[in-house]
């Protein structure tokens, strides 16, 4: 049952609608007030009648309980003054009263019906030893019934009592009546709650419908820089569309990057193209003169610019694996750093070699460290590529591998031309040189280092870059030794 109570609330979409919810909270405020006043207000008529009832009652009985102690009632029951005054009394009360002496006899009943019975009543019996007047009402037959002690003046003695009814109709009609037309109101007044809940429901939620239509009306060309869509009605909706322009614009950065980021790849990739097609259509043109020398001359630039077109692709690739941060690709493994460093200056020494410059490694203390292999490994080796190529004939490369408490850290510095200040935040980005025609003749293809960057952040670790041109320059990185660091 609960299952199917709740599914249907679940199905039902106007239940879960703000709108729907802002009726019902408006509707409970107006209507319970309401209820509850009107309770409290019969209830408190109810009670104010009975007692103002209850003490009228009691103080005419009194009245007439002290004129029967005076007159000596009780050996002589015919006192027509007495007897009137009781009749009189009970039709002014349209009840009943009755009197009795000090064995519980009736010795007047103004009904006439129980004269000369006995009565034990509680309240007869208490009123009689406690010398206490007594009340009880009876709801259903709509009366309220006083005992009154009858004492005698002289002795002080309780010599008998007096028991008065009284109708209650008169308050429960009134009440009757009070509660009718209260209820006339009630249905107004909720009328009227519905209305006012149905106006504040719509109107309370008006601008997030603008909301709804202004994030609707958004089509393909929308532009945050230009385009400008507000809802200042409250601070919740000014928010909510500043936060909507916010995450306009960064699509639209993201947009604008990765359109740069396309037309930079056809760039770089056509250039390679460019030089084979210059280098093949002159050996085309040149037929049977050119001679077997230049043939192979020309034939080893096309097949340097193949090897070229292939590392920007490969470079290229590993940016899209790396790249987005997604750490889904990463295998993470305990292990030594310093064979990886090593492994890597082994693999670097050719072509250090080859440009004349020194490769040093300084391991300052052994480190244990979280890394994928592969994916440190790729970004060192770029750092010290570079720290090679950008090197001058003579120089020296210094790799060092040093850790805190918490990070491995790698220099790797060079002897070499420096980058300078302006361009040293500039260097990751994807296709940046800082001297474009230099780093193409020396086979660079401006990915590198926002591969590097990409595997050290993968990493959840960070690099840094510090420079003095015409000195060299000293890229620091830092590597998290275990992942939940
Ligand atoms: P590239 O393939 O051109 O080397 P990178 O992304 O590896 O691309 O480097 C970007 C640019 O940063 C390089 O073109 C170069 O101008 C500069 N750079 C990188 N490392 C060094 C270095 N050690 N010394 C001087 N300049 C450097």
């Amino acid at each position: 049952m609960r299952v199917l109570i709740s599914s249907f609330f679940h199905n039902v979409r106007f239940y879960r609608s703000l709108r729907f919810r802002i009726f019902l909270i408006v509707l409970f405020v107006g209507f319970i007030p309401a209820l509850t006043m009107r309770f409290i207000m019969i209830r408190g008529y109810e009670t104010r009648a009975m007692n103002q009832k209850i003490s009228e009652v009691t103080n005419q009985s009194s009245i007439v309980a002290a004129h029967l102690a005076r007159t000596d009632y009780f050996s002589d029951t015919s006192d027509s003054i007495i007897n009137d005054e009781l009749i009189q009394m009970s039709n002014l009360y349209d009840g009943r009263i009755l009197v009795i002496n000090d064995d519980f006899l009736i010795i007047k009943d103004t009904y006439g019906k129980s004269q000369g019975k006995y009565i034990v009543s509680s309240e007869v019996i208490s009123c009689m030893n406690g010398s206490r007047n007594m009340s009880s009402t009876d709801e259903e037959n709509r009366y309220l019934e006083i005992t009154v002690p009858i004492v005698d003046e002289a002795t002080g003695n309780v010599c008998g009592a007096l028991v008065a009814s009284a109708s209650t109709d008169g308050i429960h009609d009134n009440k009757d009546v009070l509660s009718r037309r209260s209820r006339v109101v009630q249905v107004i007044l909720t009328i009227l709650v519905v209305f006012i809940a149905l106006a504040l429901s719509s109107t309370l939620l008006r601008p997030f419908d603008k909301v709804i239509k202004a994030v609707d009306s958004v089509k393909e060309g929308f532009d945050p820089g230009v385009d400008s869509i507000e809802v200042p009605d409250y601070t919740e909706t000014r928010d909510i569309m500043d936060a909507f322009h916010h995450l306009m614009s960064r699509m639209a950065e993201v947009d604008a990057s990765r359109e740069e980021f396309v037309a930079n790849v056809s760039h770089e990739l056509k250039t390679p193209l460019a030089s084979m097609k210059v280098l093949s259509d002159s050996l085309i043109q040149g037929g049977d003169a050119v001679d077997a020398e230049t043939y192979r001359e020309f034939m080893q630039d096309i097949a340097a610019e193949v090897d070229r077109e292939n590392k920007i692709i490969n470079n290229l690739l590993s940016l899209v694996k790396m790249g987005g941060g997604n750490e889904d690709g990463i295998e993470l493994k305990l292990q030594e750093l310093s064979p990886i460093l090593q492994q890597l200056i082994k693999t670097l020494t050719p072509l250090a070699e080859q440009s004349e410059v020194e490769l040093l490694y300084e391991e300052k203390m052994p480190v244990e460290a979280e890394v994928d292999e592969t994916k440190l490994s790729l970004a060192i080796m770029n750092l010290m590529e570079n720290a090679i190529k950008y090197n001058k004939k003579g120089g020296w490369v210094k790799v060092t591998l040093d850790s805190d408490v918490q990070f491995a850290v790698i220099t790797v510095s060079d002897s070499g031309m420096g980058i300078p200040e302006e361009s040293i935040n500039k260097i990751y980005d994807r296709f940046y040189r800082v001297d474009k025609s230099h780093s193409r003749e020396i086979g660079g293809t401006g990915l590198g280092l926002a591969i590097t960057r990409n595997a050290i952040l993968l990493h959840r670790g960070a690099i840094k870059a510090s420079s003095i041109v015409g000195e060299g320059t000293t890229f620091t990185v830092r590597i998290p030794l275990r992942k939940d660091i």
